[in-house]
């Protein structure tokens, strides 16, 4: 159905969404498989903002869906359109309906509601509305009596029992008996149209031929379904998405760590990662490849290949494709986009273009000195934000580490400190512009001959970092200057002289 041949006209889809939140991972994915699929078919990307329900509409969350899309590469090619602004359309729809028979008000109150859905529940029925209002609608005394009382009603779908069956894409033959669906509604008002309505007029209004979206929505289909038949439109492909669950196969929530987009941003995660790692979300391609970028999968993409059964998230394997992508990152670009990281850390401020203060020191560093301590930790990182935490020691005026730290396995601190003499005493004598690590190495090398390879590289990388685990010390010292490491070989010195 969906070869080339199989699509006769122009593809169109829509990303539909609620703002009511931000972006979530969820919803990005049917973002991201709708516009794959538009794109894969040379078709139209329709970005459709279904803000009707203003009770939990925010801006805030709109601007939020816009941004997080835009950043992820997701342009649309017609829109945003909102439903807000359409609500003439909806209101020529209803009418229509109610005038045809086909909805119509009902008038019963929330009580009576209530009761039916307990007896309901009791004889293990679907909870439904099933109202005689429609059958009495269309007599003359019940729309007089209907005039005259104060009672605010709701328009309601006069259902038909009936079968509805529909081809998924992903799923098969899908069969609803619309006798369980009952009369739904479809408007509160003539003004205020709801989510079902709106989406199959919109749908149709925009010559939508496919709907890709998640498998939640799959009971909203025979209603839709069934609002298309008494309009007369004609019934789009459905494509339900699997769901997304945790590594337990749990519903997806934070505790996976599962979040809205704007928030991966925030923690450093790129887009080029989040794209591929949502496209494994459902989608298989069929070989063992793992990285794709958004050309490669409008290449690779189809529906077909979209599995029936749950997706699994793994943050693990977000973090490995973020790893990746960083590592293939052009240096100065992933310079640039780690600097805000360090700003935000109040380690550096930019006091003009390319230059930079270190706010502890008030030394001035241009770009540069930064893309070198980049370098060094590109390709450890996972997310953009641990590089405060890894290079933070280099914008220190003053490191904070215990002097145990300092020693090579069982050695004392007096040991210690006569090897850190040894450093100083070699470094004192390289020259301020010799300075750099192939010299270091070319000084320093021959003294772990005498006195051991830890003995005098491990307290040389703790005094220039305090910390247990970072770059080798020729690197760091070469970043740090000849100054630096000479203060800081001495700080340790000091160090070693009060615990001794
Ligand atoms: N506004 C709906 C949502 O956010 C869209 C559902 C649909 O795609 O039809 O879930």
């Amino acid at each position: 159905m969906l070869s080339k041949k199989g699509i006769k006209s122009e593809v169109k889809v829509r990303f539909a969404p609620s703002p009511t939140g931000p972006l979530h991972i969820g919803a990005a994915r049917t973002a991201l498989f709708n516009w794959l699929f538009a794109k894969k078919n040379k078709g139209k990307f329709i970005l459709r903002i279904e803000d009707t329900d203003i009770s939990r509409y925010k801006k805030e969350y709109e601007k939020d869906i816009l941004k997080a899309l835009k950043w992820l590469g997701l342009n649309w090619d017609k829109g945003p359109y909102y439903q807000s602004r359409r609500k003439e359309i909806y209101k020529k729809y209803i009418k229509k309906l109610l005038k045809e028979g086909k909805a119509f008000w009902c008038y019963h109150t929330k009580e009576e509601l209530e009761a039916e859905k307990k007896e309901q529940m009791k004889k293990g029925e679907a909870p439904r509305h099933i109202c005689e209002h429609k059958l009495n609608s269309q007599k003359s005394e019940v729309k007089s009596a209907i005039k005259n009382s104060k009672l605010k009603g709701i328009i309601r779908f006069n259902t038909p029992i009936k079968k509805i069956k529909f081809t998924d894409v992903i799923r098969g033959e899908i069969e609803f008996d619309t006798s369980l669906l009952g009369d739904f509604s479809i408007a509160k008002d003539l003004n205020n149209p709801l989510y079902n309505l709106t989406c199959v007029i919109d749908d149709y209004e925009m010559k939508i031929n496919y709907v890709i979206r998640g498998e939640d929505h799959i009971p909203n289909t025979p209603k839709q379904i069934l609002i298309q038949e008494a309009l007369g439109f004609p019934t789009p492909y459905y494509a339900h998405l699997p769901l997304i669950l945790g590594p337990d196969r749990s519903k997806l929530s934070k505790r996976h760590n599962a979040m809205p987009i704007n928030e991966y941003k925030r923690l450093g995660y790129l887009p080029e990662a989040l794209i591929n790692f949502m496209a494994f979300l459902g989608w298989n391609p069929k070989n063992e490849r793992e990285f794709f970028m958004l050309d490669d999968l409008i290449k690779e993409f189809s529906l077909e290949s979209i599995g029936k059964s749950g997706a699994i998230f793994n943050i693990q394997k977000l973090d490995y494709l973020n790893g990746y992508y960083i590592r293939h990152t052009d240096l100065n670009k992933l310079t640039k986009m780690c600097i805000p990281y360090l700003e935000k850390a109040k380690l550096i401020k930019k006091i003009k273009d390319l230059k930079f203060k270190i706010l502890e020191t008030n030394e001035i560093i241009d770009f540069n000195y930064i893309k070198k301590i980049v370098k060094l930790e590109q390709e450890r990182i996972k997310k953009l934000n641990e590089i405060k935490e890894l290079t933070e020691f280099f914008f220190k005026k003053k490191l904070k580490y215990k002097p145990e730290l300092l020693k090579w396995k069982n050695i004392s601190l007096i040991e210690v400190k006569r090897n850190l003499e040894i450093l100083e005493r070699e470094i004192l004598k390289i020259k301020k512009n010799e300075f750099n690590e192939k010299k270091l190495k070319d000084i320093l090398m021959p003294l772990t001959e005498k006195y051991g390879r830890g003995e005098i590289l491990w307290p040389f990388r703790v005094a220039l970092s305090g910390k247990k685990a970072s770059p080798g010390p020729f690197e760091i010292a070469e970043i740090l200057g000849k100054e630096k490491v000479l203060e800081r070989i001495r700080e340790a010195k000091k160090l070693c002289e009060v615990s001794s």
